[in-house]
């Protein structure tokens, strides 16, 4: 390693990589073991001089329901347990086990359905009784405790010593670091990162990953690249030693009192979550913060500190040797900022941990590599993707007023459809105030003000206490689905993403990445998915072709900028232009049997089923206004989409509202969308398919154009699966046949008792009868109805497993009779 400021900086890299930190140090290690030769890490002062020097340590495998997530977690603590062999530097692990204490009925409830997913992940996981957890943890005080979960090979690792092992790592497979060199800015052409700048000289680099932890927005600004991340405060203290404490014990987590307790320095290691945090520096991070600490702030910790003291009760009494505050850096919605900026080709961003940098960082580094390696990543990103964040989530306010609540959320029950508290109103649909009016309950939907569900006339839109139970709103939300199917329901859609793009070959471009057929007579409304080389998907939309040389594409809200980037990157020097309409358009969705009645009595068009039948597009009349008008459906009904100029939108929302008095119209909400798309099966990118998923496996085939002149990108993996014969992955719809219980997400699916995968998505299936989702099913034998048939299907939801039925035809309407009506 060279020594910081005395190296010759080289004038160009393959890769380079900013900041030596965990997360910088293990990219460097999995690029060099790639075989990726020239790779460079510039650290600013000395490895872990920012947040990774003062972390605790803890390694914990248990504790998500993404797949992702845990799929890093192991992956790290399977890499640092073999480190040391490889380098010859030890890691400090130690697989002492760690144990996370249930003391409320509504985390156990948690605990247990995390368990059985984290099992079929192949995490060992045990739920252990009080008395097993004093066993383990004898300090602990256990007479409020439900449970724990015990998982034994998690523990604690050395921040420090695992980041130079890493380094160590990199080293001995030809990655250079050097120390003590600032990266001050960036070089670019034509859209992509060419190099860094740095006070030494410029270093050409064909790929520049910033992992600069909470220095990263700063820095990431310098190339116009937007990397929403905060750094707050965030808390330890540690004891002088108590009698007693061993070393071998496991973690201990209680996040319902905000503590952590190990074992350090034969005293203990308490650390803190608290629910309310404090944001640190929000004007920029000073470039000269290295192995810094901040003064603790004793009033504002005091009583969160005596809860957690509370647990181990002897923490109390033992001297407090150090009382330490470090800033870590967290994101708007808690997950890290991962993958390739859609500002700039070629300047990945590894940044924004959430106080989980140590026992992710090895897959973080892996993912990252990969990525570069192979172009796109082999695990899925739509939840950790950059390109879901906006540019207004970096301003200054945004960041301060919603990092008050991210810290928090870590040791937060995490009860279904909690919403963002913090930073609300941000974005609101042009008839927002009516919405509200009609007794929206509302939602943050991407940084929209979205309206969930709405209450009954005469009551409060109150949400009540969060559960796993039926919300007290549940019957408002069967009222909203039942008369979206038998009568006529509006719904505001204003947060879709909306572009417009027009030129002379705009149709030539939207052909080659569209797979489905897009651009054939203007007036038709295409649903398609965009795919990568290799055949997984890219994005699920619709493209409408309004006239020759422009089409109106819309996506879902967190696949805005990813399709607008795909867009953008394949134009070439073709004459296509993509303008984000989303602000400029208001959507109106009027859905169900009695939609066209509706239509008609506000419109002078001819809105009959031979005038403008299933899929056309045109532009309407309803009052003063001209409107979009799309005949389509995400819900399984007859139905339109309205896209109205932002600024006619209350007016053509008064019109609706007013004609609708007369077939009954009812406001409807985002849950009752997702209760009927899901009963219709129809998909969500991002949340039940995501980019490992091909479109045969998705079950999207049917919209596959494999014979289109031009062909498409992804054509040649479509048709190589295809000829590998019948899949043996693929998407199902499943039900649950007893009425009652609930599913959210992550729940395992098995066949004769045999896991066969999980609940991407869930809702309730109000016209089925049952809860409903879409699941992955994986198996050794090709999958078709017949198989699925042959199989006894049960849920765990939970402790309990219920019975189910699967099937790979939507479970409503499967001849799609009711939207051709
Ligand atoms: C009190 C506390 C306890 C924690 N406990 C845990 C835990 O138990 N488990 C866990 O998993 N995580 C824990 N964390 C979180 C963890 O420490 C972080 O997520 C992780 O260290 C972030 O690593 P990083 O590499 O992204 O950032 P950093 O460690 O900050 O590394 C970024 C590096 O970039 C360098 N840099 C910045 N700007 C430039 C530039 N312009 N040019 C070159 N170099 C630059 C910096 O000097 C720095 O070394 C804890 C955090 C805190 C504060």
């Amino acid at each position: 390693m060279t020594m910081p400021g005395t190296a010759a900086i080289p004038d160009r890299a393959r890769v380079v990589v900013i900041g030596g930190g965990i997360i910088g140090t293990s990219v460097a290690y999995h690029l060099a073991h790639l075989g990726i030769a020239d790779v460079l890490l510039l650290e600013r002062d000395r490895l872990t001089s920012g947040t990774t020097w003062h972390a605790a340590g803890l390694m914990a495998t248990f504790g998500s329901t993404s797949q992702t997530s845990t799929e890093l977690r192991m992956y790290t603590r399977d890499l640092y347990s073999r480190l040391e062999a490889e380098t010859g530097l030890a890691t400090g692990l130690k697989q002492t086990g760690l144990i996370e204490l249930a003391i409320e009925p509504g985390r156990l409830e948690e605990y247990r359905r995390v368990a059985a997913f984290n099992r079929l992940c192949g995490v060992e996981v045990h739920e252990i009784s009080p008395r097993e957890v004093t066993e383990l943890f004898p300090l602990a005080r256990v007479d409020d405790v439900l449970a724990g979960f015990y998982i034994p090979a998690d523990g604690r690792v050395n921040p420090v010593d695992v980041t130079m092992s890493l380094a160590r790592g990199a080293r001995m497979h030809g990655a250079r670091i050097i120390e003590g060199v600032p990266v001050t800015g960036f070089l670019t052409c034509r859209g992509a990162v060419t190099g860094v700048r740095t006070p030494q000289g410029d270093i050409e680099a064909e790929y520049v990953v910033n992992c600069a932890g909470m220095w990263a927005r700063q820095l990431g600004e310098l190339a116009g690249v937007n990397i929403p991340l905060q750094a707050a405060e965030h808390y330890y203290l540690l004891t002088e030693p108590i009698d007693g404490v061993d070393s071998n014990w496991p973690v201990l987590e209680d996040p319902a009192n905000y503590g952590y307790y190990r074992e350090e320095g034969a005293g203990l290691m308490l650390g803190l979550f608290e629910p309310v945090c404090a944001p640190w520096q929000v004007a920029g991070i000073p470039a000269d913060f290295s192995f810094g600490e901040l003064p603790p702030d004793w009033d504002r910790m005091a009583p969160y500190l005596e809860r957690a003291m509370s647990r181990v009760p002897v923490s109390a009494r033992a001297g407090i040797k150090k009382f330490f505050c470090g800033p870590e850096s967290f994101t708007p919605d808690l997950l890290p900022i991962v993958g390739e900026a859609p500002e700039l080709r070629n300047y990945f961003v590894a940044a924004g941990m959430n106080s989980i940098g140590i026992l992710t960082g090895g897959g973080i580094g892996r993912v990252i590599a990969q990525w570069i390696a192979d172009g796109r990543p082999d695990v899925d990103m739509t939840a950790m993707n950059i390109d879901r964040l906006h540019r207004y989530q970096a301003n200054p306010e945004y960041r301060a007023t919603r990092t008050v609540e991210s810290l928090g959320q870590v040791y937060e029950t995490h009860y279904p459809g909690r919403s963002m508290r913090t930073a609300r109103g941000a974005m609101v649909s042009p008839v927002h105030h009516r919405l509200a009016a009609q007794r929206a309950y509302f939602r943050d939907v991407s940084g929209w003000e979205g309206a969930d569900w709405y209450a009954p006339e005469g009551s409060e839109p109150k949400a009540g206490e969060l559960s796993w139970g039926r919300p007290d709103w549940f019957g408002n939300w069967a009222a909203e689905h039942h008369a979206a199917r038998t009568g006529v329901i509006l719904m505001d859609m204003a947060f879709m993403a909306k572009f417009d793009v027009q030129g002379r070959e705009a149709g030539r471009l939207l052909e080659r990445i569209s797979a489905n057929q897009v651009d054939g007579e203007p007036g038709q409304i295409t649903y398609t998915q965009w795919l990568n080389p290799g055949g997984t998907l890219e994005a699920d939309l619709t493209v409408t072709k309004l006239a020759g040389d422009r089409f109106w594409v819309v996506a879902s809200d967190t696949a805005h900028r990813h399709v607008e980037t795909w867009m953008r990157r394949h134009i070439g020097d073709a004459h296509a232009f993509v303008t984000d309409v989303t602000s400029g358009y208001a959507q109106l969705n009027i859905q169900g049997p009695r939609s066209r009645e509706l239509l008609a009595s506000v419109t002078t068009a001819d809105v009959s089923d031979q005038a403008f039948p299933f899929r056309a597009a045109a532009e309407i009349d309803i009052g003063f206004a001209r409107v979009l008008c799309i005949r389509i459906t995400y819900l399984g009904e007859l139905g339109y989409e309205l896209y109205i100029p932002a600024g006619q939108a209350v007016h053509v929302y008064d019109r609706l509202a007013g004609a609708g008095r007369a077939v009954d119209l009812r406001h409807a909400g985002l849950k009752a969308l997702s209760s009927l798309r899901m009963e219709k099966g129809y998909r969500d990118y991002g949340h039940d398919i995501d980019n490992t998923d091909t479109v045969l496996e998705a079950g999207l085939g049917f919209a596959v154009a494999l014979d289109k002149p031009g062909g498409f990108i992804g054509r040649d993996a479509v048709l190589a699966q295809k000829a590998r014969g019948p899949l043996t992955r693929r998407l199902v719809q499943v039900l649950v046949t007893d009425p009652e219980p609930l599913m959210f997400h992550a729940e395992v699916i098995c066949r004769n008792a045999v896991p066969a995968g999980y609940i991407r998505s869930a809702s309730y299936g109000f016209t089925l009868g049952g809860a409903v989702g879409l699941a992955m099913i994986d198996a050794d034998e090709p999958i078709n109805q017949a198989y699925l048939d042959s199989g006894e299907w049960t849920v765990q939801i939970g402790t309990a497993v219920y019975p189910a039925v699967t099937s790979l035809r939507p479970m409503y309407d499967p001849q799609n009779k009711r939207i051709r009506m």
